[in-house]
């Protein structure tokens, strides 16, 4: 982490913890989204989460965030136990490993300000809270956060009056005002034209690697993070079947892990 890219009133991560998924299983009914899985996420890490659709990613990333719980296994955060934590640890947890969706779920009546601010309620004693309803609190990080992200001068203005990339940025910033230290990024761009989409995109990598977060990036758009990436996963039923640097991703590695599905594309060149 260099903090010193930050603007000083910035909130600044603090040491991003190790994951580990020990033989979890998380099913629906009778099927498997996630079948007896181990992982290790390293802290700094920016992992690539690929693999056709269904293949379990959105499932993993909610179980890495712990606001899905395994149906068999262990996740472990820093070496302890989810299911073990107490109300509070993983409500720190889950303020520190923040997931950023597709659909961003803004209050559009409410400024920019208030929905960034909204990022930060979990953190905070009721007074504080209460007092973030009455006048605006945070108005200078606020302000440094969305500045980063281009959009500071929006700050004060309703969120609906944004575009669609505009909104993805807030939604970041909603996600960067606590302070995290895991990122987990579900097909964020999904919804956005290429162009906005990449810009995006290199917002989160550009973030996750000045803060020195954990990223779990998940997105069909291999060719936009994969060299930016330490590491590319492949989920395909719940199963890894894919776990390599960059560099070692071969195409063979590619079809197998898209075999039968209609994501795949030629050269893994283009956006899907
Ligand atoms: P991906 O994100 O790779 O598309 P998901 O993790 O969303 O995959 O889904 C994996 C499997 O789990 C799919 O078969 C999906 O239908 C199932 N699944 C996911 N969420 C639910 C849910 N809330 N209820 C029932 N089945 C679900
Ligand atoms: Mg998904």
């Amino acid at each position: 982490m260099n903090p010193h890219i930050l603007p000083s009133s910035q909130p600044v991560s603090g040491q991003a913890p190790v994951l580990e998924l020990k033989a979890v299983s998380r099913y629906w009914g009778k099927r498997a989204a996630i079948n007896n899985l181990n992982l290790t996420i390293k802290p700094g890490e920016t992992v690539a989460l690929i693999g056709p659709s269904g293949g379990g990613k959105s499932t993993l990333i909610r179980l890495l965030a712990g606001v899905l719980k395994p149906t068999q296994g262990r996740v472990l955060v820093a070496g302890k136990d989810l299911a073990k934590m107490s109300a509070a640890e993983l409500r720190y947890h889950r303020a520190h490993s923040r997931i950023i969706e597709q659909t961003h779920l803004l209050v559009p009546q409410l400024s920019v300000h208030q929905n960034v601010v909204a990022g930060k309620l979990p953190l905070w004693p009721w007074h504080k809270v209460m007092a973030s309803a009455l006048w605006p609190v945070e108005k200078k990080p606020v302000h440094a956060l969305l500045e980063s992200l281009s959009i500071g001068e929006h700050q004060w203005r309703p969120a609906s009056d944004l575009s669609g990339g505009q909104m993805q940025r807030v939604a970041i910033a909603r996600a960067l005002i606590s302070a995290p230290t895991t990122l987990l990024a579900d097909e964020p761009t999904a919804s956005l034209d290429p162009a906005t989409a990449r810009a995006v995109t290199e917002i989160i990598l550009n973030q996750a690697k000045e803060r020195g977060v954990t990223l779990v990036f998940c997105t069909h758009w291999l060719d936009a993070i994969m060299h930016r990436c330490d590491r590319i996963i492949g989920l395909r039923e719940g199963t890894l079947v894919l776990d390599a640097k960059p560099s070692e991703v071969t195409q063979d590695a590619l079809n197998l892990l898209y075999q039968g599905s209609e994501e795949l594309h030629e050269g893994n060149n283009e956006r899907i």
